[in-house]
């Protein structure tokens, strides 16, 4: 306990030190979004930095292994057991620091690496995750393969020291400006869908490898159409043995599965001015002290307590994963409540904001206006992105509940 007490003692220093003060102004944000005000720093060869403080951030955070506190010092990353990363996160929730930097490798690839990956793979990509050096996208849905992922088409044929690559991914965010990208490919056409995939990187500059936006109704383009025509691949490139990527693919979810979870977090945390309630007394009234609105007020109270009750309920789920060793199919539990209840989060919001939620430009409405409407544009796909609520349902009946098919 003392030990822990220095560390903490020690992280607090380090931040004073170390932590901008313009880094330290948590904006609130639920989720990285593509709303167009976005301060999420993603690193990468093109890294676009909303500030010098954000570049110095993150240079510092990088080099202390604290963008990835729980990885092993030998990969470049903070080298901290599970206690001391709670300590640290709750250090820089309370200089309310923002994120040093957010990626696909962070959340995504990194965790996975770091279980299929060999030593020349670990130590090739995870240092340069941890330093924000490399972007990532992640290519596994096609056109015609989304919630049956394991349907697949794009082929990767082994030809000498090479794969070669032909086919097409949809909806890979960001695949125009990421420098490598994480890919499902089949290996093998005559075999069950799911015993012919292979998990396989490679660098997005491959001649062979296009991107084209695909434009939203928002205006944003956060995704792409992904277009492989004889992309060559090293073979060395291809993660844990050929044909069985499937297993890979399904870990890489369950990791992506619980970050998406924490979206349903946001919110119902915030305190003061900004918090829900506030915000209704603002747009509705109150009286003694109270939302005027008794409809609105239940309302609210019921999605206020619905986010404490998840918040716990992640709480006590980390609690137990401290004794396995990493996410399992729960994470198609959280992935599911905590997106449906990020979505009722900004139907709350644009239910009390009234006719200000037809927000879309112009100086009549507050900059928080502006971005909620945007915000519960994207919050719509929150329960698609990452497989969808149908699917999280079924997994949780054939995985978590074995219920027969
Ligand atoms: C914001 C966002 C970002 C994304 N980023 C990426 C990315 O970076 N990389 C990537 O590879 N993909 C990405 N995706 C794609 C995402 O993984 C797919 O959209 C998702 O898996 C659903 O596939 P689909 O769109 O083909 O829908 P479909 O599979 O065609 O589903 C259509 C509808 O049918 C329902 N349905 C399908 N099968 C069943 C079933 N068996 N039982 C019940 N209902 C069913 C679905 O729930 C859905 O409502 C992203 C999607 C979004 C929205």
């Amino acid at each position: 306990m003392e030990t822990l007490q220095t560390f903490r003692q020690d992280t607090r220093n380090w931040l004073e030190q170390n932590c901008p003060d313009s880094m330290r102004v948590t904006a609130g944000r639920s989720a990285p979004s593509e709303t167009g005000d976005d301060q999420t720093v993603w690193g990468g060869k093109n890294a676009v930095f909303p500030s010098d403080d954000a570049r110095l951030w993150l240079e510092r955070m990088g080099a202390k292994g604290w963008t990835c506190p729980t990885w092993p010092t030998e990969y470049g990353g903070g080298g901290l057991d599970k206690e001391q990363n709670f300590v640290l996160q709750q250090e820089l929730a309370r200089i309310k620091a923002k994120p040093a930097l957010t990626s696909f490798g962070i959340s995504m690839l990194g965790p996975v690496l770091l279980e299929f990956g060999n030593e020349e793979q670990k130590q090739a990509h995870l240092p340069s995750i941890v330093r924000g050096e490399i972007r990532w996208c992640q290519g596994y849905s096609e056109p015609g393969s989304g919630s049956d992922l394991a349907s697949l088409q794009t082929k990767a044929v082994l030809e000498g020291d090479h794969y070669t690559i032909n086919g097409s991914k949809v909806w890979t965010s960001y695949a125009n400006h990421a420098d490598w990208i994480f890919c499902l490919v089949r290996t093998d056409f005559d075999a069950p869908k799911h015993n012919g995939i292979s998990f396989i990187l490679f660098d997005m500059t491959t001649t062979g490898v296009t991107t084209k936006p695909i434009q939203l109704i928002s205006g944003a383009s956060p995704f792409c159409e992904t277009f492989f025509d004889d992309v060559n691949v090293p073979r060395e490139n291809l993660v844990g043995p050929l044909n069985d990527g499937w297993t890979i693919a399904k870990r890489l979810l369950q990791h992506e599965r619980t970050m998406i979870s924490g979206m349903g977090m946001g919110g119902s945390s915030k305190k003061g001015a900004n918090s829900i309630p506030e915000q209704a007394k603002r747009y509705a009234g109150e009286s003694k002290n109270k939302i005027a609105n008794a409809a609105l007020r239940d309302r609210i109270l019921r999605h206020q307590m619905n986010g404490q009750a998840f918040a716990v309920t992640l709480k006590r789920s980390a609690e137990e994963a401290k004794l396995s060793t990493g996410p399992s199919a729960t994470s198609s539990m959280f992935k599911y409540y905590g997106t449906e209840q990020n979505k009722n989060r900004y139907e709350v919001m644009l239910d009390l904001m009234g006719t200000n939620s037809l927000a879309w430009e112009g100086d009549e409405f507050k900059a928080n206006e502006l971005s909620t409407t945007r915000e519960w544009l994207r919050s719509k796909a929150n329960s698609i992105e990452g497989g969808t609520s149908e699917v999280q349902l079924n997994i949780i009946a054939k995985r978590v509940l074995a219920l027969p098919d």
